[in-house]
């Protein structure tokens, strides 16, 4: 087991980024990191390799579909989970996450303990 795990968290909306942070804060080993564009994402998950990545789905430019298709694609990136992060739920958006590549799907709104659980679950953490 690792010492200590990294979450790369891209999300345009700065305020969601802050309610994520603190909802994550009491895994104490786990470091958060923050990129708002796709583009950024891309490369901050070549430089970081993160154990989980959130992915916002409504992204400006590239959305977060679109990227995980594209890292899925990257032998260097493919096995790092993607959980997809939504506000507003469209008709089939869950599924188009899943054959996406994502492995969760969260919508708001969500309860802040059950998506820790979610995070957790994936760093392969276990959360009383
Ligand atoms: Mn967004």
């Amino acid at each position: 087991m690792a010492d200590s795990y990294r979450v790369l968290y891209i999300e345009d909306d700065e305020n969601n980024f802050f309610l994520v942070r603190r909802t994550l804060e009491v895994l104490t080993n786990v470091e958060i990191v923050h990129a708002a564009t796709a583009l950024e994402g891309l490369k901050l998950a070549k430089e970081c390799s993160p154990d989980v990545i959130l992915m916002d789905i409504q992204l400006p430019g590239m959305d977060g579909l679109e990227l995980t298709r594209k890292m899925k694609k990257e032998e260097t990136l493919k096995d790092i989970p993607v959980l997809a992060l939504t506000a507003n739920v469209m008709k089939g958006e869950r599924e188009r996450a899943f054959d996406a590549g994502c492995v969760e799907f969260v919508a708001k709104p969500f309860s802040l303990r059950q998506f820790r659980k979610l995070v957790a679950k994936h760093l392969g953490l276990d959360l009383p």
